[in-house]
């Protein structure tokens, strides 16, 4: 910074120390400090805004307070496998989806809408969370809230957990589903205390997790849930700006023997119409024809509206961001450069999420959270391996455990470390081939331990190498 102001570093160090900052020479310092200090020896600071093609023909800013307008909750179906996700996404669409209004037949197109009194909502088509993240691991945030069905005659399983986490990584409200409340031996007051165990407080209880007990499969009480998602969708205060070109996410896409590449794609801000020229992936294209979830052909969709989309020339990946755009030229043009760059990647290495790249980051100030998922052989070595490994914590950095499960290292936890920028500590287990084979295309670092200690050490050793030179 010195350097660059083209004063003697001592007297930088010196305004530093001033402001109560006990530098080193070779200390890396933020903008804001670093403006602080600029400014005090008489130079205007200002940030280095490097602006990309993309970025130019994006055209992504932020909207005025004025411009947005609330839009309707996206909203996932999580949970065990066999505790009820498809047949509750199944009793809400014959209960609820519009279709019913249009006597049309319901499309499955990835997502449908459902109106409730006078609102709408919008679920996800795919239950599960590993679809979720997968989806996040590609930068996309399209969940505003997850329904967590726990079946009453059973309880909170593996699966459960790792919903719960994952939700919780994305930070998305969860809402529970206490589901199958029509069976013999069902217990629901079992299942909130087995929640509060999640840091899942029921509000029946003082804490904030709304629980609806439910039966899909006889359809009880299912009103009752879905105006408890509204409520919460209200709490958040979701908004968008319809007035303006469109961006959102790939959810599905498929290569349609009539139709060529179709992509159903979910508009979280502005609008989409009929003629817009639309950059999803590697995929480019004028939209051609829309069709909505009950089949009915759209001339334009806007935020929270999910609509399957004809016209790409080629299919686009779910979890792909697509942007509408003015330019065909431009767009075409960067497609372009992107498929060049992805086969450049193929022959140079990515950034991976390793723990040296971690700590390289945590020490340029990008980083303040060292995610961690732990797997082990059994629930105790879970609870210690986090407790020690959380015990690292410093002033600098924070370590944090993510996810915690018993069992071997699998390729949903590996989806989990990579969107959420973690590293997977397994204690007396293994990756599974699946796992270890996406650790390795996605590059993340798998560590395994058969000692308790042999880990705390090695990633104490690292942490302590990170930490900025002090005085
Ligand atoms: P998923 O694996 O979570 O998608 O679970 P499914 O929706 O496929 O349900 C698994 C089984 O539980 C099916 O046989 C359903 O009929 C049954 N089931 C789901 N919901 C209920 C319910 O509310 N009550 C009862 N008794 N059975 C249910």
């Amino acid at each position: 910074f010195a350097a660059r102001l083209e004063v003697p570093a001592a007297t930088v160090v010196k305004k530093l120390f001033e402001l109560g900052i006990m530098a080193a020479i070779s200390q890396v310092i933020d903008f804001d400090t670093a403006s602080l200090v600029g400014e005090d020896l008489g130079f205007k600071i200002e940030k280095e805004i490097i602006v990309t093609e993309e970025d130019l023909l994006f055209n992504d800013t932020e909207d005025s307070p004025e411009s947005l307008k609330p839009r309707s909750p996206v909203v996932v179906v999580m949970g065990h496998v066999d505790h009820g996700k498809t047949s509750l996404l199944d009793a809400i669409r014959s209960t609820n989806v519009i279709a019913n209004e249009a006597g049309g037949i319901t499309q499955h197109i990835g997502a449908y809408r459902v109106r409730v009194n006078d609102k709408k909502i919008t679920f996800l088509d795919t239950p599960g969370h590993e679809a979720f993240t997968a989806m996040r691991a590609r930068g996309a945030q399209v969940t505003d809230i997850a329904i967590l069905v726990v079946a009453a005659d059973d309880g909170i399983m593996p699966q459960t957990v790792e919903a719960i986490n994952h939700a919780k990584a994305a930070g998305v409200t969860i809402i529970v589903a206490i589901n199958k409340i029509d069976k013999e031996g069902a217990n629901p007051d079992k299942i909130m205390q087995e929640l509060t165990e999640y840091e899942l407080i029921p509000e029946a209880w003082g804490g904030d997790t709304i629980c609806v007990p439910i039966s899909a499969k006889y359809k009880q009480n299912i009103d009752g849930l879905l105006e408890m998602v509204l409520l919460v969708a209200e709490m958040k205060e979701l908004k968008a700006n319809p007035d303006r070109k469109a961006k959102g996410t790939v959810i599905e896409s498929q290569l349609d023997k009539g139709r060529g590449p179709v992509a159903t794609v979910l508009v979280q801000n502005g609008t989409l119409r009929v003629g817009d020229i639309i950059v999803a992936g590697t995929a480019v294209g004028r939209v051609r024809a829309m069709v909505d979830d009950r089949g009915a052909s759209v001339k334009k969709a806007g935020p929270s509206v999910p609509v399957e989309v004809v016209g790409l020339n080629e299919v686009p990946v779910g979890g792909d961001i697509f942007y509408a755009v003015t330019d065909e030229k431009k767009a075409r043009s960067v497609v372009e450069k992107r498929k060049q760059k992805i086969k450049d990647e193929n022959t140079v290495s990515r950034q991976a999420v390793s723990l040296d790249a971690l700590f390289d980051q945590i020490k340029e100030g990008e980083v303040k959270d060292l995610n961690i998922i732990v797997k082990a052989d059994v629930q105790g070595s879970v609870e210690a391996v986090k407790q020690s490994l959380e015990k690292l914590s410093n002033d600098e950095v924070r370590v944090k455990c993510i996810h915690g499960g018993v069992g071997g290292i699998t390729e949903s936890d590996v989806m989990l470390a990579s969107a959420s920028n973690a590293i997977i500590v397994g204690f007396n287990v293994r990756p599974d081939s699946g796992a270890a084979a996406s650790a390795k295309r996605d590059e993340v670092d798998i560590r395994l331990y058969r000692v308790i200690y042999n880990a705390i050490e090695e990633i104490e050793a690292a942490m302590k190498g990170m930490l900025a030179p002090q005085f």
